[in-house]
């Protein structure tokens, strides 16, 4: 059930290959596997047991039991909260290797997994095992003659579907507040990157955790993820991913009328004001783009830049992804941009690339593949100037490290520009000005708003979407109210 692996830094390990259920490693009922690739080298690192409907039924079976059982049910919350802190000092203490395989199995730099992913999981935990205890109800004072209370009670068997491009980062927000409220969970990790989250089932059991409190599973999405969706047992689904897909997890979800949290697409936009300071711009519009390999919902993927500023704001961002995008091998220190995740996001990448330059936009920059010693699913950081609003590459979410910039000439056009979207998931905006500021930010259509700055998302914020981006918040305290039922208790005082 496990296989011994040996990344390019050196570092190896155990790597399990199994379902975790009941805090078990075990194969899938009939005994299907699928193999995960590494992206810089396209070679198979391992295969992994893939889980069937039967076997979601065996994992949520082990949740329900798991959520009615006395050693997790009538645990305080300070006992669970004491559990998840527990669980974050292993992670701690498994940075490197954790690390190592995000790197391995999805691509991005080493250094930004073991500088910025894994210590968020862990950040995480501990945000939400604090709120463990400090997370009831209210009395709610009527009069004497009724006693009236609310209780925060765990929703149940909480469904939980994540994508690839932060496969630790995903479980965490979605673990974090569901167990800080005393639900159980059935995780189902994202196709193309199974590993790094396998190996912290381990831990989950090494924490202590009740079996069946904790389940994670790998699968196709169309066969466990929709069973798991389906299911008549499961309480709670939450799913980032796709808008095309949270559409149809929506539809399923509704049979049972299930409690639903979605965190989907975005196109989200970077306004540059004329009295902006120009140099801070072009910083954040490569960090909000760049990043990631551009596989983040949230990326700042259309630059609305003001006329006045135009010429002085495309030099001085194409200077810095000239400088900063050091595209490479992602476990090389001086790497910045590895390559996308798979050969499909690969591909789908250089057809937007292709359609942009096809509708007649300027590749200002890249625009092509970068393999890298002739392998690797690596794009060129692509820059497009004379973009017109219709164009696709200004309409939809590409996930890759291609950016779309376009002028404008006043606030109005500006905000109409930057509404003109289905997505509502974040935005940026740079300006001096702090009234307009402030004012620009309520008009955006959008869940998040950074003011001089790009994705600087932190866990003790809520983060999620408006419009197709999106239903309900993770992150924050506004992440615990996605993971409790307020039950009233109305008490008769004058029996
Ligand atoms: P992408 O297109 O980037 O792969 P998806 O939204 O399709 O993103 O996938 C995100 C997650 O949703 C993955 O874990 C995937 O397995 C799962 N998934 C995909 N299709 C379905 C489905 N029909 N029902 C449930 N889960 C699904």
């Amino acid at each position: 059930m496990e296989v011994q692996l040996t990344a390019p830094n050196g570092k190896m390990w155990s790597q399990p290959l199994g379902l975790f259920i009941n805090n078990e490693f075990v194969k899938s009922s009939n005994e299907q596997k699928f193999a995960s690739i590494n992206p810089t080298t396209e070679e198979e690192i391992c295969s992994v047991f893939a889980a069937t409907a039967d076997d979601v039924d065996t994992a949520v079976a082990a949740a329900r039991k798991a959520f009615k059982d006395a050693s997790w049910k009538s645990l305080s919350g300070t006992e669970r909260g004491a559990l998840m802190l527990k669980l974050a000092d292993l992670v701690t203490q498994n940075a490197e290797v954790l690390a190592t395989i995000e790197c391995l199995d999805n691509g991005k730099p080493y250094s930004v997994a073991l500088t910025e992913n894994v210590p968020e999981v862990a950040n995480v935990f501990r945000y939400y095992a604090g709120y463990a205890d400090k997370n009831f109800g209210q009395v709610i004072d009527v009069g004497p003659a009724k006693f009236a209370y609310t209780v925060k009670e765990p929703l149940g068997v909480c469904g939980q579907i994540i994508p690839w491009n932060y496969p630790l980062d995903m479980a965490a927000w979605k673990l974090g507040p569901a167990l800080c409220c005393g639900n159980t969970v059935v995780l189902k990790l994202a196709e193309q990157t199974p590993l790094s989250m396998l190996y912290v089932a381990k831990l989950v059991k090494e924490a202590g955790f009740p079996p069946g409190v904790v389940n994670i599973i790998n699968g196709h999405g169309r066969e466990a993820g929709a069973a798991l969706v389906q299911h008549p047992h499961v309480d709670k689904v939450a799913f980032t991913g796709s808008t095309a897909t949270g559409k149809e997890i929506m539809k399923m979800a509704s049979a049972t009328m299930k409690n639903i949290t979605l965190e989907t697409g975005g196109k989200s936009p970077l306004v540059v004001f004329d009295d902006a300071d120009v140099d801070l711009a072009a910083t954040w519009s490569h960090i909000g783009i760049m990043s990631n390999q551009g596989q983040i919902c949230t990326a700042t993927s259309r630059l609305l830049v003001q006329e006045g500023v135009y010429d002085k704001f495309v030099e001085s961002f194409k200077a810095k992804v000239q400088e900063l995008s050091v595209v490479g091998d992602p476990f090389e220190e001086s790497t910045f941009q590895g390559p996308q995740v798979t050969k499909a996001q690969y591909e789908r990448v250089l057809g937007y690339i292709q359609s942009g330059k096809e509708e007649g936009a300027t590749v200002m920059l890249g625009g092509e593949p970068a393999p890298q010693k002739g392998k690797g699913f690596f794009v060129a950081p692509t820059v497009f100037t004379d973009v017109k609003p219709s164009m696709k590459i200004f309409r939809e979410e590409i996930f890759g490290p291609c950016v779309a910039i376009i002028s404008f000439k006043t606030e109005e056009e500006a905000i109409d520009l930057a509404n003109n979207t289905t997505y509502g998931l974040g935005a940026a905006l740079f300006t001096r000005d702090l009234v307009r500021a402030h004012r620009v930010a309520r008009e955006i259509e959008a869940g998040m708003v950074w003011i001089n700055s790009s994705n600087d998302s932190d866990y003790r914020i809520p983060f999620g979407g408006v419009k197709q981006s999106g239903i309900g918040r993770e992150l924050g305290e506004a992440g615990l109210a996605a993971y409790s039922n307020v039950k009233s208790i109305h008490v008769n005082m004058t029996a």
